[in-house]
């Protein structure tokens, strides 16, 4: 979508540190980290957030946690554990209107979040 940075992202018209790609989906590194590691996986595809996963693009979604199980698995961090989170509109903190996932690791996280 025009004017998405993610999209942007997607089809490397903005750089980034990646870590996964392939046909459906890409992971890179968080330009402001909350953690130590901090990687964001998103669909290529434009998805504008949860409210919009339906049955037409259903399968993405568990590609998307395959490839963070990976990831997990990559980094090291998949026995000691992680987080995975998806802000969600306003009140849930959306900065960016495409859906992705946060992977976050490699300290102790607080809970519940802020
Ligand atoms: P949200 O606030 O929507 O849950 O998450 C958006 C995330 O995208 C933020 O953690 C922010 O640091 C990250 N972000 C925003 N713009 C860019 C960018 O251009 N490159 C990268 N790598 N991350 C970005
Ligand atoms: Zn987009």
């Amino acid at each position: 979508m025009k004017d998405c940075i993610f999209c942007k992202i997607a089809n490397n018209e903005i750089p980034c540190t990646k870590l996964y790609e392939d046909e459906k989906v890409i992971a890179f590194k968080d330009i402001h980290p909350a953690a130590p590691i901090h990687v964001l996986v998103i669909p290529k595809e434009h998805i504008t957030s949860v409210n919009d996963i339906n049955e037409s693009n259903k399968l993405i979604i568990s590609h998307i946690f395959i490839t963070i199980s990976k990831i997990a698995k990559d980094l090291n961090i998949d026995k000691e554990g992680f987080r995975v989170i998806t802000n969600t509109g306003e009140r849930g903190g959306q900065t960016v209107d495409h859906l992705h996932f946060h992977l976050l690791g490699g300290r102790n996280l607080g809970w519940p979040p802020g």
